[in-house]
């Protein structure tokens, strides 16, 4: 395969794949194609990945609409729902997602499960395993109504770690009390310690300028050597803080090394909804994190579930949504928000993929000729390289 004057991260380049390896990168007209069926223009990046989703609730909004269209309705019909939830149709839904991340080249996906419901703790750890080699799915164990409102939430949460989930997760700022938000960041890390797995937080998914869990989060993280293990999603209440107190956290955030992931889609329908006008957009600082030197990736986070009533697991689609509500349309912003989805993305994963020579041969190729038209469009790639294979 051949794939002439195509654009890769701004260069215009000429590549070519040899078995499945990429044999050669080079600028227009250097490298030798001759005989091999090509392409012509358009763009190259690594596959996507996907750093917080919910398979396990994906696709039942239609069953339990969100009416207030607040997050407490999401996790109430929720509760409701997922007593009743079979293994297979939580295999069926997760299933049916998967094939829509991969559609559009999203080939690593970590999804959270509540730990509420151990039907879909176990369906999710098994269909991990039905996937492996085709697609890396990451289950992160996530007390969705917190470990301490009540006796039993923390059994069922320890449990799931227990049996193979890939990280810990909580949701402190749904604890009972601030201080017991904060019990709840350190029980996560002493869990993840003990069984060696990452943490993936909840973190202030609210606008109350109260809700200081992140600060938590990274202080813990410096303290116990977490690092690059960390991630704290959604952090909206990051976007209402003071400005010298948000400041203090999103430098906190950098020299931590946790990475904080935004889910625009969800919070910006979720968020501001106790708001008279003029209504807050809830979704985290961005600008301000990529200042301060953090790393940021970019959540999907719900797909036709009861918080969310729409998505179609295209990460560009969340991607559009950061660059409007968070202010992100200069050239170079677009272009990072874009490259994001196929760099910091995997952070949580491990590696980013590189594409270099000698490296595998596995990409997506866009017709759109740059990341704004790609994100105009939000049309998926039209070719998906794997291992040489197309
Ligand atoms: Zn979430």
């Amino acid at each position: 395969m051949f794939f002439r004057d195509v654009n890769l991260d701004g260069r215009r380049v000429d590549l070519r794949v040899d078995g499945d390896l990429i044999g050669a990168i080079g600028e227009v007209g250097s490298v030798d194609g001759r005989g091999l069926p090509a392409l012509q223009g358009g763009m190259i990046t690594a596959p996507t990945a996907e750093p917080h989703v919910h398979l396990d609730a994906a696709l039942l909004g239609v069953r339990a609409p969100n009416h207030s269209g607040t997050l407490r309705e999401g996790i109430r019909n929720w509760a409701a729902l997922r007593d009743g939830l079979t293994r297979q149709d939580v295999l069926d839904r997760a299933r049916t997602v998967v094939g829509w991340y991969r559609r559009h080249g999203t080939l690593r996906i970590r999804t959270h499960v509540d730990t509420g419901c151990p039907v879909a703790v176990h369906a999710l750890l098994e269909l991990r395993e039905a996937l492996a080699g085709e697609v890396e799915l990451q289950v992160v164990a996530f007390p969705q109504e917190g470990i301490l409102r009540r006796p039993g939430l923390r059994e069922g949460w320890e449990d799931a770690v227990a049996c193979g989930c890939d990280a810990v997760g909580a949701i402190p700022h749904f604890e009972r009390t601030t201080e017991e938000g904060w019990q709840s960041v350190r029980l996560a890390y002493d869990l993840a310690e003990k069984y060696r797995k990452k943490v993936d937080f909840h973190c202030d998914e609210t606008d109350d300028p109260g809700s200081r869990n992140l600060e938590v989060v990274c202080a813990e993280a410096i303290d116990r050597g977490f690092g690059g293990r960390v991630v704290a999603g959604h952090c909206t209440a990051l976007h209402s803080y003071p400005n010298p107190y948000a400041a203090k956290v999103c430098e906190l955030v950098a020299t931590s090394g946790v990475q904080v992931v935004a889910n625009p889609l969800d919070n910006v329908v979720l968020q501001g909804r106790y708001d008279a006008y003029p209504k807050r957009r809830g979704v985290t600082r961005v600008d301000a994190l990529w200042a301060a030197g953090a790393t940021v990736g970019i959540g999907h986070d719900s797909v036709i579930d009861p918080w969310y009533p729409l998505g179609t697991a295209n990460l560009l689609d969340a991607a559009y949504m950061l660059v409007h509500v968070a202010h992100l349309t200069s050239t170079d912003e677009m272009g990072r928000v874009f490259r994001t989805l196929s760099e910091e993305n995997h952070l949580p994963f491990g590696d980013v993929p590189r594409i270099a020579a000698g490296e595998k041969a596995t990409f997506l190729w866009y017709a759109a000729a740059d990341p704004i038209e790609a994100l105009r469009t939000r049309e998926q790639p039209r070719v998906y390289v794997r291992g040489g294979q197309i």
